[in-house]
This record gives structure tokens, sequence and C-alpha cells, in this order.
């Protein structure tokens, strides 16, 4: 008896120093350390608008790797083995739609086993850049949110409450298009580059012109550009807006033979590396999108 309690006692206080050690050493790490990558749940992105949607919603909880690399256009991306080894290797996989990325389904098909969610749009005649919307991005962003609880359970409150953070960014940046859009002195946007600005321009009242179609494949004909010219001159406007990965000399063409500014818009979808390295967000992006936009349609609110 006399040993039984003895050993019972002995295994309490080796039970408390257990605890006092294991207490000692969470209170000791905490507060200074991010949760190790280990930890985290490990998800890849496509490209930038479902790797900076993914960072918004989980945050401290994931770890995203994106496939296509900063300076890399989206449409025309060619995965690699390792590309396949990486989808393959992750809790979860974010893509936009096949018709951003028409190399997507070929990935898709080499991996058995993947939980794979497609962001976009879910109509096919829909232009498939419906992030260009404020509200646009949040309906992708509900359904990464979705996505992320499903894979995650645990991280449920974390989510919903990274994604109500998003949800309020959305409104004021709605509202900002909205009034800062309503008085310009022109309303066409001129865009040498492809088709990725039709929705933004569709939800505030703006006139769309592009040079290409909705991928970066079409054709930058000479004829193309000369009916751009005449656009421009007949309607008087004030400046066109160019794109990241499209070369700037037929912005700067244009614009010289029209006497016009050249201001850029942000795709979100192509990032380069210095926009990359410093974390610039979806909300970044078109808050510079709105700057520019206001600068360049003459708009009263500066
Ligand atoms: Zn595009």
């Amino acid at each position: 008896m006399q040993k039984k309690i003895t050993a019972i006692v002995l295994l309490l206080i080796l039970a408390a120093f257990g605890l006092w050690w294991w207490r000692g050493d969470k209170a000791a790490s905490a507060p200074s350390l991010p949760p190790a990558p280990a930890e985290k749940l490990q998800v890849t992105a496509s490209g930038y608008v479902a790797y900076t949607l993914l960072k918004q919603i989980g945050g401290e909880r994931v770890q995203v790797r994106m496939l296509v690399p900063p300076g890399t256009e989206p449409h025309s991306f060619e995965p690699t083995p390792g590309t396949i080894i990486a989808v393959s290797a992750s809790d979860l996989f974010v893509y936009v739609s096949p018709r951003v990325e028409p190399w997507v389904p070929d990935i898709l098909r080499g991996i058995s086993d993947v939980n794979a969610l497609e962001a976009g749009p879910s109509h096919k005649d829909q232009d498939p850049h419906i992030w260009m919307t404020p509200y646009g991005a949040l309906e992708m962003a509900q359904r990464i949110e979705k996505a992320l609880i499903k894979t995650d359970p645990a991280g449920k409150a974390y989510y919903k409450e990274r994604y109500k953070q998003f949800e309020a960014e959305i409104k004021a940046l709605h509202e900002s298009f909205g009034r800062d859009l309503a008085e310009c002195r022109s309303r066409a946007v001129v865009h040498v580059g492809h088709l990725a600005f039709g929705n933004l321009a569709n939800a505030y009242g703006l006139e769309f012109r592009a040079l290409s179609g909705t991928s970066h494949q079409g054709e930058h004909s000479v004829q193309k550009l000369a009916e751009l010219v005449r656009f421009i001159r007949k309607n008087k406007v004030q400046a066109v807006f160019t794109e990241e990965m499209i070369a700037s000399d037929l912005a700067d063409t244009v614009a010289r033979e029209t006497n016009v500014r050249v201001l850029p818009l942000y795709t979100v979808e192509e990032v380069s590396k210095t926009d990359f390295d410093s974390g610039v967000s979806y909300g970044d992006y078109m808050r510079r999108n709105l700057h520019n936009l206001k600068e360049g349609l003459k708009c009263r609110v500066q």
C-alpha cells in the first residue's frame, strides 16, 4: 500500500513537472514566433489572383506557393514536372478558371487525388476576369473561404473573421469607385492590352476599348492600332491605359500619335517581382487602378 501511494505521488509530481515544462515551453515560444511552416496548411495558387486572395483569407494559417512565377503572364504559362509535384503535395490547390489558365486541366489530369478549387466564374459565357470588380473578387474570396474551412475545419472562426475584414475593404472600395468615377470628362477607357477590364468598366458605367481579346494571344494588328488612334482622336480621349506584361512601346506609339498620356492599369493576374516581394494586395492594386482612371479620364474627384 505504502509503495502504491509513493508511486502515485511520484507520478503526480512527474505529471505536474511535465505540465509546467510544456506550458513554459509554449509560453516562451508563442508571443514572438509565428507558427512553424510545417504546421501551416500547404496551399498552392495558380497565379497572383488566387495567391493574393488565399493570403487575404488564409492569413497566418496558410503557407501559399504560387505556380506562375512573378513577372510571367498567366494565360500562356507552361507547367513543368515540378509544377505537378507542387500541386500533388499540397493540401489545397486554388486556380481561377481554365479560360484564364488553359494549362490547369493538364495538371489536374496528371494527379489522381487532388483537393482543387476553381474559384473563378461559374458561367462559361462570362468574362473570366471577374475579380476586376470588387464584388467579383469577394465572390472568389467566399469560395476560397469555404474551401479553406472544409480543408482545415479547426481554422473556421479565423477564416470567417478574415473574410469579414476583406468584405469591409471591398465595400469601401466599391463605394470609392462609384463616387470617384461618377463625373469624368471622358468615359472611354482605351486600353492597349487584352480585354481584362470589361467587367470593371461595365460596373461603373465606363466604355471599354481594348487592343486584343480576353487572352494575351490576341493579335496586335496595325489595323487595330489605327482603329484605336481614330477612336482617341474622335472622342477627345485624354489618356491610354497599358498593362505591365504587354510591351509598352505599343502604348507609346499610340500616345505619340495622338498626343495623350500613358497610364498603367493592373490586372492583378500579373505581378512584378517588386510588387510580389513587397506583398501588394488586391486592394492595393485596385486603389492604384482607381487613382490612374481618375487621372486619365479627368474625373471631378481627384
Ligand atoms: Zn487576362
